[in-house]
This record gives C-alpha cells, structure tokens and sequence, in this order.
C-alpha cells in the first residue's frame, strides 16, 4: 500500500496541521518502509468535531441501516484480504502465514459478528411499567496497540458503530498503516463522512490529547497497563465513560489427569504465536511435581519447531526486543534453569527473540510476575490443586487463561476459581461473540460480542 500523508477526517484525507511524520520500519530486515504524518492536538480537535458534527445522524440511523453498512465495511475488509495480510507483515514483522490466517481473518469474523447484533440487539426492552432504552454513548475516543493492528480496531469501531456512536482512532505508532486501510475501508462502504476518523501520531501527543478531548465521551483503550492507569485518571477526572483492555500474565494450569502432551503442545504453540506479543498470551505454564520433567522435555521439543525468520517473527522493534532479553537475563539471574533459547539474538538483521522456554520457576519469580510480551514460557511446578490455584491466582493480572485434565467438568471447577476473564477448556476454540477483558489490573469492561456492543451503550429509562 501506499502512505497517506494525511489525516482521514470528516470523510477524507485532509492535510496535518503539522508538518512532523514519524518513520515505519519493517522489523523483520529495519528498514523505513513509509513516513506517516505525526497528528497534534490540533488534528484531535478536527477529528472529535467532525465526530460530533456526524453523531446525531447516525445514532439516528435505523439499526438495520448500521448494520448495513458494518456488513459493507466486513466485505470492503475481505476484499483486501491480501493487501491487509501484507501490510501486517511488513510492520509488524508476523510472517505472512500469520497474517493471513489470523491478522486478516479474524476482523472480519468480529465486524460479520456486529454486522448481525446491530440487527439484533434488543435497544429497547420493558421492565414493568417503564421501557428501557439504550442509547449510544456519543463520540468515542478509541486508541489501539499494534500487536493485532486491524483485530484490535475492529473489535472497538464494529460496536461503537453498531451502538451508533462515531469514532475518532490514534492507532500504535509502529502500526499506522493497517490503520489507513482500514480508514479506507470505511469509504469504500458508504460510512457517512464524520461517523469514523483516523488521526495518526505518538501517543504521550496525539493519544493523550484524545484521552483529555472535553468532545470525547467515551475512551476505549487497548494498552499497557501503565497507559491504561493514566487514561483512566484523566477519565475519571472528566467523569467519562472509560474501558481498558490491558496486559495480562495467564496461567497455562495442566491438571494431572489431563493428555500431557497435548496441553504442552498447545500452550507453547499459544505463546509462539505473534512472537508471544499476545496480552492473553499462556505465559505460565502449571505442571503437578509428578509430571514436571516430562513436560519441560515436550515442551524444550515443541518449541524448536519455532525457527525464528520462518514459523516466529521478530518482535516489533529493536525497545520491544531489549526489553524482553532483559527479563531472560533477569530469569537466569533469578535461578531459573533456561531449557531453550536464551538472550542471544538467533538472526543478525531484524528484532528476533530465540523462543525461549525456563523451567524450574517459582511464582515470585519476576518472570512469573510481569508481562513480557516475547516468546518466553515459565514452566512452574506446583504440589497440589489448592498450590496450582494460589499460584494461577497469584499476579495482579487477570485477563486469560487455560484449563486441562481427562474430565472436561474438573477443568471446569478449577477454571471457576480462577481470577480471570476468559479460560479456554481443553484447548477451546475462539468464539468471536465471547466476552474478553480483564479481572484485576487486567482492565475495565469488555470487547466483543453483545458485552462489547453494551460498552458503547447508556441507558434511559421512561416511566409510564
Ligand atoms: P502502550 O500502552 O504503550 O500503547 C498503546 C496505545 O496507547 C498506542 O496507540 C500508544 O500510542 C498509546 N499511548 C501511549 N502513551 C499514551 C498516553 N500517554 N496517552 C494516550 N495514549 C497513549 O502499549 P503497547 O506497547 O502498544 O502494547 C503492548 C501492551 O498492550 C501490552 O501490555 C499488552 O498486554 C497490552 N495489550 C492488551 C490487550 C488486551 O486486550 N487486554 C490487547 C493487546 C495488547
């Protein structure tokens, strides 16, 4: 694709206010591949009033209408399936496979997901003698991480629109240009001007003004949990509606009973993915003491199958790359025994992690505490039920997790004890309608499906 240099507001590439760009570098050969315009608070301030100039009108627009022209902009998406596919590998650095079968994929699965609900979802209900009525929440503010560049800025315009709320989005700065397609997609189906507007830039600059815009009702951040905390003081002191998706440190937890083989396989392959830049990644992997060398072997082969350049990308940029090096020397510094991998880049040119696998890791550890977001499993060791659920529980997270034993109902009555949001049961597939958002530091409210749509929502209640 090529670059806009522009801003999309008001239905159109207009012009920056400024005249700064920041650089796009394809992390898997680090060269600049675009320029793209760094927006100030001044091409906030458009954005919001072009926002706000279109909101009556389509929180007046008839659901079926909306969901008209969601299912319009899912078909504009698949129409450029594969110029999506590339542009996600050339800034992010997934390989192509990757971003095919997930990075292109999966937005349409959750805007044909909001293109049904906008149709469906009950905006009005009776509850005794008053009628219920639930009514969009106005402009939204929705600023987006890169590691799901066009997933995660579905997953918040596909609702807020099918809400009837208009959007202004300052997507990641190393992942603007999924971000410009996806404006384009948004012309290409008829969105009227103003309903959905792209303003790139840094974050502490563009993001931040969004965050504070008086014009902006809503804020839905998908981030770090050290930006999340920020956003919502600032939400909090302007009294607005805010929800944030944040980082997450989940529990692979391997029940005794459970097919060994499989759960290891399945929870390194969850963590490979994406290079482990994914915030609901399985990260701890929760072996009982009986089983704990066997599954540290399977798991040290099934890691080796990730040949960096080929099956794993690199991480996004040389800072992601150093920080996740920091924490392997950090778990060996702290006494973990490193069965695969380890700080040393695995590729001269690009910002490859080798896949990394500790064992002999123990809950207090800093990597069993903090995110790393990079291809590194802890595999730690517990004694009984009761110590594997004191150690899932154990982080201040709580966003994802997984649950394996020979009876799906005793994976089931462990997962109802744990602290988080979302458990996947012997290996369960991706459901696009199912709630995901974080207990604890994990975050505040949900995406997808019809607790995503509620988010957008505020209700109104007439008496008769
Ligand atoms: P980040 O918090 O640095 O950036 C996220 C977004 O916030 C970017 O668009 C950035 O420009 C913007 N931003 C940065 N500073 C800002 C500020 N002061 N005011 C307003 N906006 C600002 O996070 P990241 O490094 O891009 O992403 C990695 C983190 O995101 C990880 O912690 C990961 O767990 C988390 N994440 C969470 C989810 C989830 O659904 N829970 C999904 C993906 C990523």
């Amino acid at each position: 694709m090529i670059a806009h240099d522009g801003m999309y507001i008001g239905g159109e590439w207009r012009p920056a206010y400024g005249t700064d760009t920041f650089p796009v570098v394809n992390p898997a050969d680090e060269q600049v591949i675009a320029h793209v315009p760094a927006g100030t608070a001044a091409d906030v301030d458009a954005a919001v009033r072009a926002a706000r100039a279109a909101f009556p009108g389509w929180a007046a627009t008839a659901p079926a209408d909306r969901a008209a022209r969601i299912a319009a902009l899912r078909d504009a998406l698949a129409a450029r399936k594969d110029e999506i596919a590339e542009t996600v590998t050339a800034e992010l650095g997934a390989p192509l496979a990757l971003s095919r079968a997930v990075h292109a994929s999966v937005p349409l699965l959750v805007a044909d997901s909001y293109a049904e609900l906008a149709a469906s979802y009950p905006f009005e209900e009776k509850v005794g003698n008053s009628t219920v009525l639930a009514e969009p929440v106005g402009v939204v503010g929705a600023i987006t991480p890169w590691n799901y560049p066009l997933h995660q800025i579905v997953a918040k315009v596909a609702p807020a629109l099918a809400a009837g709320c208009t959007v202004v989005l300052k997507p990641a700065e190393y992942t603007p240009l999924t971000a410009q397609l996806f404006a384009e997609a948004t012309q290409e189906a008829g969105l009227p001007a103003g309903v959905f507007n792209l303003v790139t830039g840094l974050g502490p600059v563009a993001g931040q003004a969004l965050a504070e815009h008086p014009g902006v009702d809503l804020v839905s951040f998908t981030g770090s949990t050290a930006v999340g905390r920020r956003i919502g003081a600032v939400a909090g002191g302007a009294v607005k509606r805010v929800a944030l998706e944040l980082g997450g440190k989940s529990a692979n937890v391997i029940l005794p009973s459970a097919d060994l083989a499989r759960a290891v396989n399945v929870g390194i392959a969850n963590v490979m993915s994406n290079s482990g830049q994914t915030c609901s990644a399985w990260t701890r992997m929760l072996v009982h003491t009986d089983r704990y060398e066997e599954a540290v072997a399977l798991a040290a082969t099934a890691v080796a199958k990730y040949v960096p350049g080929e099956r794993i990308g690199p991480l996004v940029s040389a800072e992601q790359r150093q920080r996740v090096r920091g924490y392997i020397d950090k778990g060996v510094a702290e006494g973990a025994r490193l069965v695969a991998g380890g700080p040393e880049a695995p590729l001269e040119t690009g910002f490859y992690v080798a896949p990394t696998v500790f064992a002999d890791v123990t809950p207090e550890m800093t990597i069993a505490q903090e995110e790393i977001f990079g291809p590194v499993v802890s595999i730690i060791r517990y004694e009984d039920e009761a110590d594997a659920l004191r150690i899932a529980n154990g982080t201040v997270y709580g966003l994802a997790g997984a649950v394996w034993a020979a009876d799906e109902a005793e994976a089931v009555a462990f997962a109802r004890r744990m602290d988080t949001g979302q458990v996947d049961i012997n290996g369960g597939r991706f459901n696009p309608l199912a709630p995901f958002g974080g207990y604890k530091q994990s975050g505040v409210g949900r995406e997808l499906g019809a607790h995503g749509l509620s988010e957008y929502l505020q209700t109104k209640s007439l008496q008769f």
